[in-house]
């Protein structure tokens, strides 16, 4: 795939040329002239699944708020990420390369701050950068004029926040404080340039625990049950069915009440749901709330026309779906990222994209919008023509997935897959040897896979090539991770092996 045009591409060159002969205050004074390059808002939650998003369709929550960007600009309705879990995925934002390139690969991996990055780039390309709240890579922020980060997870009430390298503690709720640190960057700042704010909240990251205006929200409600809450994992391989995040995994910590007496096994589970989605919507009201007050001040503050506003998370999340929380797996509500975006005058409002985006794609699309060249080595290639309704002839089809946190917390084995629009080919290794396809048409929930039936041989095997050609592109080969991760010291006894899957190739 191009990333951009041949004309595109003289543009940013000529452009870029300009921007390196231009002393960096003439081209700060430049860019902040009305009409000239747009300022760039990045708001990221954690966690936060598309399906409890009403612009999603969510059928447990509104999100007025996060809906006005939907109803003001575009919608992605195949949004992916390349390995769903919080650090990775925003080392993966920061870089637009994959976690083999970018070298961070798990949670508790120490992001090289080092490397170029997105905020590097916009930086030297005369933005003004910050970064506010979630920040999760190990290291401190580097290519930003000014951070403020919550310390590792961080806290929901009163948290200490580190700001440029000094801890300050907070008094109130997380979401509110990162908000209001983020709106008063904004009003501080250098008026004279455009600016790149990462606006990143800690909510709705386990264990969930709500600010005093939502707490009794839903309390005399029952949140529904997803269709696929009571899976019993036949069907596909043992991966399922050894994850750990299942109902009965949540601890005292996330159900925060004592378990009702004389519950069977099954109220019990239909329990420990309600406590746990109850308090994910909770904390997610907060942020809708937060959403609204921060777009109103982009309003009051004569903002909202020359700022692109993006709004969403490092990855999605299972609410119940398969009996799961947590993410990881390259299953539908972990893989997809809600994907809201607004420009008034470039994209249309509500309007909707099913082309397949990926996060390796955010950082080259900030570049593209910042008229700055393509940046080579990066993996993914600027959104920006589907988000202004005319992407490219040779747009992707397919994209690739890689996750490694294995042996860890949830179990979830090491695997890697290929999607396209249609179909999903996944494959789990390190201490298994299994295979998946599914037929998201048919079976869009992944109850069934159809990996081994004659009836997909042909679909398998184009899926399997098209997994081989995208692994070449991004030089990954289920040897190379072998040879670049090995094997830790499992958590507890392996349990009993799967029954070895079917030849690796059809
Ligand atoms: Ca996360």
């Amino acid at each position: 795939m191009r990333n951009v045009s041949r004309r595109d591409f003289l543009k940013c060159a000529a452009a870029g040329a300009a921007a390196g002969m231009m002393p960096r205050g003439l081209m700060g004074a430049a860019a902040g002239a009305k009409g000239a390059r747009p300022n760039i808002v990045y708001i990221m939650s954690d966690d936060h699944a598309s399906h409890a998003i009403s612009a999603y369709g969510s059928k447990i929550n509104k999100t007025p708020n996060i809906d006005r960007l939907a109803t003001e600009g575009m919608k992605l309705d195949n949004c992916f990420c390349t390995n769903s879990i919080c650090g990775p995925s925003r080392a993966v934002m920061l870089t637009g390369k994959y976690s083999h390139k970018n070298g961070f690969y798990n949670n508790g991996n120490r992001f090289d701050g080092a490397q170029p990055t997105v905020a590097k780039m916009l930086q030297a390309a005369g933005y003004q950068t910050a970064m506010v709240g979630k920040w999760h890579l190990g290291t401190d922020p580097t290519g930003f004029d000014y951070w403020n980060i919550l310390p590792g997870q961080g806290a929901y009430h009163n948290p200490s926040m580190i700001d440029m390298g000094k801890k300050v503690k907070h008094t109130g709720y997380v979401t509110d404080i990162i908000t209001d640190i983020s709106m008063d960057w904004l009003k501080k700042r250098d008026k004279t340039k455009p600016f790149f704010l990462a606006y990143h909240h800690k909510a709705p990251h386990r264990n969930w625990q709500p600010d005093a205006k939502h707490a009794k929200m839903y309390e005399d409600q029952d949140i529904p049950l997803p269709e696929t809450f009571w899976d019993d994992y036949s069907n596909r391989s043992q991966a399922a069915t050894d994850a750990e995040m299942r109902m009965s995994h949540l601890r005292s910590f996330d159900l925060k009440k004592p378990i009702p007496a004389g519950l069977s096994k099954k109220e019990e589970t239909v329990w420990r749901y309600q406590q746990y989605i109850k308090d994910y919507l909770r904390v997610i009201a907060s942020v809708d709330d937060n959403i609204g007050r921060f777009l109103k001040f982009l309003d009051d503050e004569g903002l909202t026309e020359n700022t692109i506003v993006i709004y969403t998370s490092d990855q999605g999340f299972y609410l119940g779906d398969h009996n799961w929380f947590d993410k990881r797996f390259m299953y539908e509500h972990s893989l997809r990222m809600p994907f809201l975006v607004r420009y008034p005058g470039h994209i249309k409002p509500g309007s909707v994209s099913d082309d397949i985006c990926v996060n390796i794609d955010f950082a080259p699309t900030f570049l593209d919008y910042a008229n700055q060249p393509a940046v080579k080595d990066m993996d993914g290639a600027s959104m920006r023509g589907v988000l202004e309704g005319k992407a490219p002839d040779d747009w992707r089809t397919s994209m690739y997935y890689h996750y490694y946190e294995y042996p860890a917390v949830h179990a979830v084995k090491r695997h890697f897959g290929v999607r396209n629009k249609r179909y999903k080919l996944i494959h789990f290794y390190y201490d298994i040897d299994a295979w998946e396809l599914f037929d998201l048409e048919k079976d869009p929930n992944e109850m069934k896979s159809v990996y081994g039936d004659p009836a997909y041989a042909k679909v398998q095997a184009e899926m399997l090539t098209e997994l081989e050609r995208l692994q070449a592109q991004y030089g990954d080969s289920l040897e190379k991770a072998r040879e670049r991760i090995k094997p830790r010291k499992p958590r507890r006894p392996a349990k009993k092996a799967a029954k070895p899957a079917p030849a690796a190739k059809p």
